[in-house]
């Protein structure tokens, strides 16, 4: 499934009938980060992403299971708990520490950003909608 509209994203027309209009703090945030990150991180927060909750919720799957853990698969699983990436997860919480188990904080944080990237990227999870998704040099 490819994400149409992916890349397109601008920061002022960032809404949907499923998501509040995006605070100040976000805004702000996204005004630093390219496109394609601004993308990926608005369908991480609605939760409108190639994973079998989703897919499975639109009739897209068979079944709103991870493959590999046989837990339902949502972002919250994907990005802080599931033992598919429980590597990858340490890497994150050597650098963030426990706030890398909170979802909001992956997503609001400048510091937390790049490694959020880092970590989708390293995990290959969101290859097939976004291709390769590259944190953003560090200067
Ligand atoms: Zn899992």
């Amino acid at each position: 499934m490819k994400a149409s509209g992916a890349g397109k994203a601008s920061v002022g027309k960032i809404q949907s009938k499923y998501i509040d209009e995006p605070s100040p703090k976000f805004l702000k945030l996204a005004s630093s980060l390219p496109k394609h990150h601004i993308s990926l991180i608005v369908w991480l927060r609605t939760a409108h992403i190639a994973f079998n909750k989703h897919l499975h919720h639109i009739k897209k799957s068979a079944s709103p299971l991870f493959p590999y853990c046989d837990k339902i698969e949502m972002v919250e699983h994907y990005l802080t708990i599931c033992p598919q990436y429980i590597c990858k997860h340490h890497i994150l919480s050597i650098t963030l520490g426990r706030s890398m188990s909170s979802v909001p904080f992956l997503f609001r944080q400048p510091k937390a950003i790049n490694l959020l990237i880092a970590y989708i990227n390293s995990s290959g999870r969101m290859k097939e909608t976004f291709s390769n998704v590259h944190p953003k040099p560090v200067k």
